[in-house]
C-alpha cells in the first residue's frame, strides 16, 4: 500500500504537467521520462546487483496502480510500457552478458528510450505470420521488412525486432534481434497521427538489408516467441495495473463532482442513475484489481501467468474504456470540453483495448484454455 501511495504521490506531482497542450501538439515528455528514471521505473525489475529497484511482481503492480493514478499523462505511461516490457525485459530475461552490460544502464537511467517491433501491416493479431525476414550470413545477418504502430520508434534508440529467420511457418522460426537506431539499412519513419495517446510517438520502421551482427541476437536462433510470449505477459499485466489506476483516479473525480454538481436544487449524486454508474465503476476497480493480482501472485510463485495476464488485461481495460465513458457522461457538456481531461482519457482509453492483444484475441485465447481445461 505504501508503495503505491508513494507512486501515485510522485506521479501526481512530476507527470502531468501542460498535457492538454502536449496532447493537442503530441508532444512527448522526456522531462517526465527523466522523473521515472530517477524514480526508479525504469529499472524497477531489474535486480538490486544489477543497479534496479529489484521489485517482484506484486510490489510492481502496486506501484504501477499508484503510477496510473497520479498520472494523466497515458502517452507517456504507454512509452514507459514499451519501454520496459518490450525493450528492458527481453534483454534482461534473455540477453547476453555483453548486452546487458551494455544497454541495461542507459535503458534504466533514462539515457536511453527502447522500442519493440513485432506488428507488421498483414501481421497484427496473427502476429506469428510476420514477413520480415533475415538472411543468415556469416557473422551477420541482413534483414529486410517492414513494422508498423510502433510505439517509441521516432525518439527510441534501441529497438527489440522480430524476425522470420527459419522456413517453417508459425511461432518456429522466429528470433529477436537488438538493432540500434542509426544502423545501416535500418529507417524511422515520421510520428503518426493517433485517436488518443498522443503524447507518446509513434511511427513504422523499414528494415532495408539491414546488417546486424549475431552478437545481437536476444535468446537462442529460432526461438523469438519465447521473448515475445515473456515480454508480451509481463506487459499484459504491467498496463492492467497502470489502468487500474486511472479507474481509481475517475472514481475519485466522478465522486467528487457528483457530491458538489448541483441540478434541479440537490447533489447529482441523489440521482439513482448517477450513483448508480459510480458504483458500477467502483465495482469494475475491485474486480480488476482482483485479476490483476492474480495474475501477479501466480508470477511471483514461478509460473508464467500467460493466461492470468491476459484476462487482467480484457477485463481491465474494457473497464477502463467503460468507466472513461461513464465519467465523461457524469460530468455532462463539461466532461466533453478539452478543459476537463475526461474527453482525452476517454481517447485514451480506446487504444488500451487494442494494443498489446485485442480485446477479442484474448477473449479468443481464455475460450481456447477453457475448453482444454475441460
Ligand atoms: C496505441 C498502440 C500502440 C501499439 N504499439 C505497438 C508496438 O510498440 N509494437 C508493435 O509491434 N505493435 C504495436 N501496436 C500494434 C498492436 O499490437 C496491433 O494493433 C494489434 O495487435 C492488433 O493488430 P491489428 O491492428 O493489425 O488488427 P487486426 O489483427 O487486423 O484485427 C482487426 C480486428 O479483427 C479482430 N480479430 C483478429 N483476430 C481475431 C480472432 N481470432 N477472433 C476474433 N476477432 C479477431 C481484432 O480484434 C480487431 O478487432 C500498437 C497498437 C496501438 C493501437
Amino acid at each position: 500500500m505504501e508503495l503505491k501511495r508513494t507512486a501515485a504521490r510522485f506521479a501526481k506531482a512530476k507527470l502531468s504537467e501542460d498535457i492538454i497542450t502536449r496532447d493537442k501538439i503530441c508532444e512527448f515528455s522526456r522531462k517526465g521520462w527523466l522523473e521515472c528514471a530517477k524514480f526508479g521505473l525504469q529499472s524497477m525489475v531489474v535486480p538490486e546487483e544489477g543497479g534496479g529497484g529489484g521489485l517482484g511482481p506484486v510490489d510492481t503492480v502496486s506501484v504501477l496502480e499508484g503510477i496510473g493514478l497520479g498520472c494523466m499523462d497515458n502517452g507517456l505511461l504507454c512509452a514507459l510500457s514499451a519501454h520496459i516490457w518490450g525493450c528492458v525485459l527481453p534483454i534482461l530475461r534473455f540477453g547476453t552478458e555483453q548486452q546487458k552490460k551494455r544497454y541495461l544502464s542507459p535503458l534504466m537511467d533514462g539515457a536511453l528510450i527502447g522500442a519493440n517491433a513485432m506488428t507488421e501491416l498483414e501481421a497484427g493479431s496473427d502476429v506469428y505470420s510476420l514477413k520480415t525476414a533475415a538472411k543468415k550470413k556469416k557473422g551477420h545477418f541482413l534483414i529486410s521488412g517492414r513494422k508498423v504502430f510502433i510505439t517509441n520508434a521516432p525518439v527510441a534508440d534501441i529497438f527489440v525486432v522480430y524476425v522470420r529467420t527459419g522456413n517453417r511457418k508459425g511461432m518456429a522460426g522466429i528470433s529477436c534481434f537488438l538493432i540500434e537506431k542509426g544502423a545501416k539499412g535500418f529507417f524511422v519513419g515520421k510520428n503518426i497521427d493517433k485517436m488518443g495517446l498522443r503524447t507518446s510517438t509513434m511511427s513504422e520502421i523499414v528494415l532495408d538489408g539491414c546488417r546486424v551482427s549475431d552478437e545481437n541476437l536476444i535468446g537462442r536462433y529460432n526461438s523469438g516467441a519465447v521473448v515475445f510470449n515473456e515480454s508480451i505477459s509481463w506487459e499484459r499485466m504491467g498496463v492492467a495495473a497502470l489502468q487500474l489506476g486511472a479507474i481509481e483516479r475517475l472514481c475519485n473525480i466522478c465522486a467528487g463532482y457528483a457530491k458538489t454538481r448541483e441540478v434541479f436544487g440537490r447533489p447529482i449524486a441523489g440521482f439513482k442513475i448517477v450513483s448508480d454508474r459510480i458504483r458500477d465503476m467502483e465495482l469494475c476497480l475491485k474486480k480488476g484489481r482482483a485479476l490483476v493480482h492474480r495474475a501477479a501472485k501466480a508470477r511471483q510463485c514461478g509460473r508464467p501467468a500467460f493466461i492470468e495476464s491476459a484476462k487482467a488485461k480484457l477485463y481491465v481495460s474494457e473497464s477502463y474504456l467503460r468507466c472513461s465513458r461513464q465519467a465523461l457522461q457524469i460530468h455532462g457538456a463539461y466532461g466533453y470540453m478539452t478543459e476537463y481531461g475526461l474527453e482525452r482519457e476517454m481517447r485514451d482509453a480506446m487504444a488500451s483495448t487494442i494494443h498489446s492483444g485485442t480485446s477479442e484475441v484474448l477473449q479468443e485465447m481464455i475460450r481456447k484454455t477453457r475448453k482444454v481445461v475441460r
